[in-house]
């Protein structure tokens, strides 16, 4: 798990960037979302603003999806530029959002912020809630359904 002591980076730099290899352990995508299976390359830029921080974020990586209409598994590209602003956890017990910054992520420790966390939320947000294979998947015809071992397939085309 990757944390930043923003605190500590903070006091000598007004920029920091790093460049990162999530492993898919490292990131822990719950199973029932998706499954990755190749590291994630993520490159950071992290600056100080008013009240927080903003995160500039290009991840690149896949995903491995299950198609919800046809239940095929495809690889989907989730590589993608973001830029987030970070702020602690609002203290008072009012809390207003103006609508520009409802993409604000909150971090609870400023000497240990949890980057592969706000790595896994923003994967997380990347994944389509009914995945498809394509734009154009159908579901399957019901003549089709009843094929699923090699020997069906091939009594299907008449080879047997
Ligand atoms: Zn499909």
């Amino acid at each position: 798990m990757v944390k930043l002591n923003l605190k500590e980076i903070f006091k000598t730099k007004n920029r920091f960037t790093g460049s990162y290899r999530f492993k898919p352990e490292d990131i822990g995508l719950p199973p029932d979302l998706g499954e990755l299976k190749e590291p994630l390359e993520v490159y950071v830029e992290i600056t100080k603003e008013k009240g927080g921080y903003r995160v500039h974020m290009e991840i690149e990586g896949s995903v491995v999806l299950q198609c919800s209409r046809c239940l095929t598994l495809y690889q989907k590209d989730i590589s993608k530029e973001e830029s987030i602003r970070i702020e602690p956890y609002p203290t008072r017990d009012v809390m207003y959002l103006k609508p520009s910054e409802l993409d604000v992520s909150f971090y609870e420790d400023e000497e240990a912020f949890d980057l592969t966390g706000l790595i896994r939320e923003q994967i997380i947000l990347s994944i389509p809630t009914k995945p498809l294979c394509s734009p154009e998947c159908a579901p399957r015809p019901a003549s089709e359904v009843g094929v699923t071992t090699l020997g069906d397939l091939l009594k299907k085309v008449n080879v047997l």
